[in-house]
């Protein structure tokens, strides 16, 4: 077989199908495809009797083949590979430093839009041809006075028209046409007609239409320079850009947006969700449009078609910047150059899903591989890129003012233990204080948000006489009660019923309802302002494009008094009316089985109170606690990023847990508990005897949460110096590791969910 796979290399291939093989087959290439296939190119070829799509990973092949098994290919299906060399790269990469596999890695790198072979969308236009005689056209007046009309009126135009358009117009069917362009009297062509998302982005705010450009303040240019320093001498390298809230970091990421792009390279531009991918492109696309250069917006809410129109434009090399959610990352830009991660810290840049890859840790490798920049910045970094500071391998920049002598708001700490004792807010989730400055910035006419911490479950039905909660049966958590149409939901499952009127353990009438949703604060609210105009936002309006933008547009514009949300809507909102914060259970991420409870609650209570005060007007913050001792709420309180991070770091570093090791979670589930936790056993005691001296296995334990849709869970924690190390191995032990097919697992490197 040597003979087969070297002298005609071209003409076997390796391609990994989308469809659950999850191997790369080789392929022989017919003399007809040898052109056009690369590496990178989408193909379709024939597997199991069928005919897939897949991609080619490489020319020629290792594999042994027995002679006459070799299938053809049938075709090349996209113009551009849908990899290119680097991306291919990369590919391998995610698919060993995830433990994943090479199919969802794929499905992840390349939207499904071009993996399905779309096409553009083109329009057809038509123009006049050769001219018919003065005998031809009397002739076709006579036959074909339809006919005749259609003509004269295309010869009255002055360049083609879109054919569909005359042929409304006119009344007429294809038909007519075909016959004038088959004596050559009219022509067709077609036209990419490119759909372009988020044209309209730039009336955002008057500095986004001109593109005008701030005086940057003199930490910004400090910032500014060490960075353009960086870019010019080139090469590999990660900066830390530390900013606190309203410190103009945007500023600095478009300083060196620009400055590379006029050396001709590309750009990656991430941001931490797919509502803010708007606000940021609008800025870019300002500041970049009258340099002629194009940037195109990239996350899973666009259409296919604009999907597909981004990707061209990357992939053709006729935009070279993208600005993008998590799987931008993989976006195919050219001589890419500079990444930016804006909000580095947000859990969000980490899928929970197949493949579990961190959107950060992808940019950072992926700048690696291109000797580019990789600029991640946040207000509240992330312990683990702390620690990159700490040991040198990250530079930083830091920021500690707000642009315009903008103050930091000043943070109040409401005791709700105490406020529950006294009052007339006695057991209410709004505080005296929270309501008095409320009803304050209303008569001033100023705005408000609040917040509600969005973590543990909100609001649960439980039986005040002997303690019923009401818990799914088929997840263990509590359900939670929507109040709309009074019906309890799971949120892991989806199950729901109607909320019974009395309890189903004890029979007792009143049953209760504790915590509290977004619903009841906003519904409180308006019964202590009756006049003020508030609006609610959770999940749901934050997956509905236009009326999230709706919100944020009438909120920009006054029309809103006070916004109602979850922390989800705390990221990098800017306005500057807004001079009152409140954050409602500020603790309660601190009370879940995580050991970055502490990193997340002081990073929400920074993120949150950064909302306050960005305008001329000093900016308030109240801070709901039962701890308001806890450190990491002190810490935020007196904005001490040091004092955090060095606490907060100790306490890892004794625990030994990330950022000073790398923790791998691997999960067991299945329906059979006694199932479950036997492999789990079996496979840990495996593991152990083969890895024990590399990595050090912590359980097996039930998870957090035991069961979900009725499959229940089991943990092993696996810590390491170093997961590129010893993921390998564990993923060949597990392959040789038999188990009953009802019982599944998942590897999740670097977790950032633990539940
Ligand atoms: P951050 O991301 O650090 O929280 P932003 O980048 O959102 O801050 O900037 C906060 C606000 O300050 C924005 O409205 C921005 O337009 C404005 N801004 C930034 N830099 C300057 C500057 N040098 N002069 C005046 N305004 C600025
Ligand atoms: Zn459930």
């Amino acid at each position: 077989m040597a003979a087969m796979k070297t002298d005609k290399s071209t003409s076997i291939v390796e391609v990994v199908a989308f469809s659950g093989f999850d191997k790369a087959l080789a392929y022989a290439v017919p003399p007809t495809c040898r052109q056009a296939v690369v590496p990178g190119s989408l193909v379709r070829v024939p597997l199991r009797r069928r005919s897939e799509l897949g991609v080619v990973l490489r020319l020629g092949t290792d594999q042994t083949i027995p002679p006459g098994k070799l299938k053809m290919l049938y075709e090349v299906v996209q113009e551009y590979p849908v990899l290119t060399e680097e991306l291919i790269d990369l590919f391998r990469w995610a698919v060993r430093y995830y433990a994943s596999s090479p199919e969802a890695v794929l499905e992840a790198m390349i939207p499904a839009a071009i993996r399905r072979g779309m096409k553009s969308k083109t329009l057809r236009y038509i123009a006049v041809g050769t001219s018919p005689s003065a005998e031809e056209m009397m002739q076709l007046k006579k036959r074909a006075p339809r006919q005749a009309e259609l003509l004269r009126f295309i010869q009255t135009q002055l360049k083609p028209q879109p054919r569909a358009t005359i042929l409304k117009r006119m009344g007429m069917s294809v038909s007519a046409c075909q016959a004038l362009l088959s004596k050559g009297w009219l022509v067709e062509t077609d036209t990419e007609q490119p759909r372009i998302a988020y044209e309209d982005e730039l009336d955002e705010s008057a500095e986004e239409i001109t593109g005008t450009r701030p005086t940057l303040t003199t930490e910004q240019a400090q910032c500014v320079d060490s960075i353009l320093g960086a870019i010019e001498r080139g090469g590999f390298s990660v900066r830390l850009l530390h900013g606190v809230t309203g410190s103009g970091k945007t500023e600095v990421y478009l300083n060196a947006v620009e400055r590379t792009v006029a050396s001709g390279g590309g750009v990656i531009f991430l941001v931490p969700e797919v509502a803010l991918a708007p606000q940021t492109v609008g800025r870019v696309r300002a500041r970049l449009e009258a340099r002629g250069v194009k940037t195109v917006v990239w996350h899973s809410h666009l259409s296919d078609g604009e999907r597909y129109d981004a990707w061209k434009a990357l992939a053709s090399g006729a935009a070279h910047v993208v600005v993008g959610a998590r799987s931008a990352v993989f976006a195919p830009v050219q001589n890419l150059q500079l990444m930016i991660v804006d909000e580095e810290h947000e859990p969000s840049y980490k899928q929970e899903d197949n493949p579990r890859y961190h959107g950060r840790d992808v940019a950072v490798y992926r700048a690696s591989q291109n000797e580019a920049l990789c600029i991640v910045g946040s207000a509240t970094p992330s312990l683990e890129s702390l620690y990159n500071v700490e040991r040198g391998k990250y530079a930083v920049d830091r920021m500690f003012k707000r642009v315009d002598h903008c103050e930091l708001p000043r943070i109040h700490l409401v005791d709700m233990r105490r406020e529950g004792l006294t009052g007339r807010h006695k057991g209410s989730p709004v505080s005296s204080m929270l309501a008095e400055k409320l009803i304050d910035r209303f008569e001033k006419k100023e705005q408000s948000i609040l917040f509600l911490n969005r973590r543990g479950f909100s609001t649960s039905m439980l039986c005040p006489d002997c303690g019923y909660v009401a818990e799914c049966g088929q997840c263990s958590i509590p359900m939670t009660y929507h109040r709309t149409d009074g019906y309890l939901r799971c949120h892991l499952c989806a199950q729901e019923y109607k909320a019974p009127q009395n309890c189903p353990k004890c029979r007792a009438p009143g049953i209760r309802f504790r915590g509290h949703g977004t619903q009841k604060i906003e519904d409180l609210v308006q019964k202590i302002l009756p006049r003020a105009t508030i609006v609610r936002m959770d999940a749901d309006s934050m997956s509905k494009k236009n009326l999230y933008r709706k919100i944020l547009g009438d909120f920009r514009r006054g029309r809103i008094d006070i916004l109602v949300g979850t922390q989800m809507i705390a990221k990098g909102l800017d306005f500057p009316n807004v001079t009152l914060v409140g954050l409602i259970d500020a603790d309660k991420s601190l009370h879940v089985e995580d050991f970055r409870a502490a990193e997340r609650t002081f990073q929400l209570i920074v993120q949150v109170s950064g909302r306050a005060g960005r305008g001329d007007r000093a900016g308030e913050v109240i801070i709901q606690t039962s701890t308001p001792h806890a450190p990491p709420i002190q810490f935020a309180r007196k904005s001490d990023f040091e004092g955090f991070q060095l606490e907060e770091l100790e306490q890892r570093r004794e625990f030994n847990y990330p950022p000073f090791r790398h923790l791998i979670r691997h999960l067991f589930r299945g329906r059979n508990p006694e199932k479950v936790n036997f492999y789990i056993e079996q496979w840990a005691k495996v593991l152990e005897q083969a890895m024990g001296d590399s990595i050090e296995i912590r359980g097996p334990a039930v998870a957090p949460i035991e069961k979900i849709r009725d499959e229940y869970r089991f943990q092993l924690w696996y810590f390491a110096p170093s997961a590129s190390q010893v993921i390998q191995r564990i993923v060949s032990l597990r392959e040789d590791f038999k188990m009953d097919r009802d019982v599944f697992d998942q590897i999740d490197v670097d977790p950032m969910q633990l539940s």
